[in-house]
């Protein structure tokens, strides 16, 4: 196996580059990494930096290549520690060359620098691949960590490696032509999930170390490494949210944080509009928790403040019900089952008062995967 000038050594973890296209004669290289096990397994590749501005990712692979043992891996992973090196110099999201994203590339016909790295990237690495995990951030929004699936996706093995991550939120969305996560799997099968890390422009170490756990997850789950998975007791599949939008121009006062939870009513933020001298208060529809934050303080009109994962509350039964997503429970067999407690629920209980009860639809099919899961584990610990 070998990637580029990278070839992969069994028990070692080595470094080269790969080609991705040229630019007035000129090649345009990017670093590749190869950490091989001594006993065979899945190949699959990691990447980040796609988006030149999408820092997390680039410093989750930096740390997780510092943390594996090639000699305790069965199988292959390629690392991509940086798609678009060109952009993050001028810290961009695009490639500058052609000024297009690279993300809308895959798959496509076209003479441009960016469909022949995108060309070069699908036939170099991800053809090679079982599957692969790509990494991003957020630009103008802070996120909540999650993995992301598009609506169209029919691999249920992608469904189960976005569960097996261990996120707390799932994002089902409609996705574009053009994407390496949906186009890999169009041109050869190859499942590729996407993990939003959630900084923007800013590094957050708890978001790293959270994405780091997932990884390790992913290979656990796909054979990759031995030891047992650490999940949330609740995941939640959650749909595109239709978040907060500012309905003037101005300067944005946000006044609570990310994974904060929110009482109905609550002030969430405010704009103060210097050229009508107005203020606009922005107050929560729902009890929930912050999902995803504006980072810059000046907005315009329409522009996304913030979004909110929200529940429905019933008083009278003691219930809070998930609105905009589907939530799916782990702890079936809590003896068989390492997880860690959802801090979602925990931060929106500790300001409902404890006595509430969580109601919402489990995920049968996806329950299924996970106890075929823990069965094997059982066997092999
Ligand atoms: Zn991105």
């Amino acid at each position: 196996m070998r990637v580029g000038t990278c070839k992969a050594v069994s028990g070692k973890i080595e470094k080269g580059s790969l080609t991705v296209a040229t630019f007035h004669e000129k090649g345009l290289k990017i670093p590749v990494l190869i950490a091989r096990g001594e006993e065979p397994g899945k190949t699959i590749f990691i990447s980040a930096g796609m988006h030149g501005d999408e820092i997390n990712g680039i410093e989750v692979i930096r740390h997780f290549i510092e943390q594996i043992s090639p000699e305790k891996l069965k199988g292959t992973i390629i690392f991509l520690p940086i798609l678009n090196p060109w952009g993050f110099k001028q810290k961009s999201r695009f490639i500058p060359f052609d000024n297009k994203d690279l993300n809308r590339c895959f798959n496509k016909k076209g003479r441009s620098v960016s469909y022949k790295i995108a060309r070069t990237l699908m036939k170099s690495v991800v053809s090679k691949c079982d599957f692969g995990i790509d990494l991003h951030d957020g630009r103008t929004n802070l996120l909540l960590p999650h993995t992301r699936i598009f609506k169209k996706d029919k691999c249920k093995y992608l469904k189960e490696l976005s569960h097996a991550f261990g996120s707390e939120i799932i994002l089902q969305r409609e996705g574009e032509r053009g994407m390496m996560a949906i186009e890999s799997f169009n041109a050869y099968k190859t499942p590729v999930l996407t993990v939003e890390v959630g900084g923007a422009l800013v590094l957050r170490e708890e978001f790293i170390s959270q994405v780091l756990d997932g990884l390790k997850n992913i290979l656990i789950y796909s054979g990759l490494l031995n030891g047992i998975l650490k999940l949330p007791v609740r995941q939640f599949f959650l749909d595109e949210r239709i978040g907060y939008h500012a309905p003037t121009h101005g300067i944005l006062h946000i006044e609570v944080e990310l994974g904060e939870a929110v009482k109905k009513g609550q002030l969430i933020a405010s704009i103060y509009n210097p050229i009508e001298n107005q203020e606009l208060k922005i107050k929560s529809k729902n009890p929930g928790v912050v999902f995803s934050l504006r980072r810059d303080a000046i907005i315009n009109k329409g522009e996304s403040i913030l979004s909110i994962l929200h529940f429905k509350l019933e008083r009278r039964r003691r219930e809070i019900i998930p609105l905009q997503a589907k939530m799916l429970i782990n702890r079936t067999k809590p003896e068989e089952i390492i997880t860690r407690p959802t801090i979602i629920l925990n931060n929106l209980l500790s300001i409902l008062g404890l006595s509430y009860k969580i109601v919402g639809e489990s995920l049968k099919e996806s329950l299924k995967m996970l106890d075929e899961y823990f069965k094997l584990a059982k066997h092999k610990h």
